[in-house]
């Protein structure tokens, strides 16, 4: 159980999210927050009050990291539902997988208004849920792998504004979180940790990438699984938290690193997310957690729901309420994994576990990271 001085999560949401396509051939065209934000309330976990709604950013606001004629070309497309060819090939809007659709401008920007609000409410602790925020490929001047703006670059900034300079963001999404990591390359007051699938794109943030210092990479191999995660936790992740000490700790929770994602090959289950969230509770006086990729609906969902349960301390029960159940029901995905989902994506959140042998490789991965660390903050 929560102490009595402890605040209780606070969970983000926004509505913009519902009924939001990337267009219908695209990953994206899926519900996924939305599905989380039902779930949750369907189990009966919504917060006295539901959950508090994003903010769309403001121009001002993006100025903070993007570029201004980029922000005012998302303004512009999202107006037009157009992109001139300059636009395009200077920013990547309606190219590399980053189409022009109706919210292209306001979904990004309420993910990052999200991601600020997130910050401003634990400037003195806490711990914040925002499914929506993650979009950890963004870049200062375009747009990158289904990212517009960079929602965790503004939440962190947004905590070194409040004065914070000793901040730790972690990345477990099946891609490497490079926008993240270039962002804070010249400043160490955040360190940067991403495990992700290696050799997949952007292909960046092998094991000797360290972005001068204060960053530390664990690209793992296909398969990896619970056992596999539990042990980079243990002997890689918490000795890094426990070096640094941070003030505050950001953690990006994609779910494209789950076994049923069609994007990665990875094999997590969603214990292994629910299990890194629970060891970071409490290790850092300020917690956000973010969602990120994840292109199955049922696997997402159930994995962000799971993850709200957990940092409010609630058993999830073998099976789902009715409500929940209706909510897994209703989903549709026109993948090959859609056509004839397994029963338990329907009357379940928590999926088996997957074990396995920790193999050599990733054990190679934890020794390298705890070696040079930077001087504790
Ligand atoms: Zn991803």
């Amino acid at each position: 159980m929560l102490s009595a001085t402890r605040r209780a999560p606070i969970l983000i949401g926004s509505e913009i999210y519902r009924r939001s396509s990337y267009g219908p051939k695209h990953p994206l065209a899926i519900p996924r927050v939305s599905t989380a934000l039902d779930l949750i309330a369907a189990m009966g976990w919504m917060p006295p009050g539901g959950w508090v709604p994003a903010p769309l950013a403001t121009p001002d606001q993006l100025a903070r990291f993007h570029h201004r004629d980029y922000i005012a070309a998302l303004q512009r497309a999202e107006a037009t539902q157009l992109v001139d060819p300059a636009d395009k090939a200077r920013f990547h809007i309606g190219a590399h997988g980053n189409p022009v659709y109706r919210e292209v401008f306001s979904r990004p920007a309420t993910s990052a208004g999200g991601c600020m609000l997130a910050a401003r409410l634990t400037e003195h602790g806490g711990v914040v849920h925002c499914p929506g925020g993650g979009t950890h490929h963004g870049r200062p001047d375009r747009a990158s792998g289904f990212c517009y703006l960079n929602d965790p670059v503004l939440g962190l900034l947004s905590w070194l504004d409040q004065g914070l300079d000793n901040v730790l963001y972690i990345d477990i999404d099946a891609h490497h979180g490079d926008g993240v990591q270039d962002a804070f390359h010249d400043d160490p007051r955040v360190f940067t940790l991403s495990l992700h699938e290696a050799e997949r794109w952007p292909f960046t943030g092998a094991a000797d990438d360290r972005a001068g210092g204060h960053a530390r990479n664990l690209p793992v191999p296909a398969g990896f699984h619970d056992a596999e995660m539990l042990w980079l936790l243990h002997e890689a992740i918490l000795p890094v938290v426990r070096h640094l000490r941070p003030q505050a700790i950001m953690l990006q929770a994609g779910a494209d690193a789950l076994e049923e994602d069609p994007l990665s090959r990875l094999a997590l289950s969603n214990n292994a997310h629910w299990g890194v969230v629970r060891a970071l509770m409490g290790a850092a006086p300020r917690l956000i957690v973010l969602g990120g990729g994840g292109y199955n609906p049922w696997s997402v969902g159930r994995c962000w729901a799971g993850i709200w349960a957990t940092l409010n301390g609630i058993e999830i029960p073998e099976r789902v309420t009715p409500a929940a159940e209706r909510v897994l029901r209703d989903l549709t995905f026109h993948r090959a994994a859609g056509r004839n989902p397994p029963e338990h994506w329907f009357t379940t959140l928590r999926d088996a576990p997957r074990r396995g042998v920790v193999r050599a490789a990733v054990q190679r991965l934890a020794a390298a990271t705890l070696r040079g660390l930077p001087a504790a903050g």
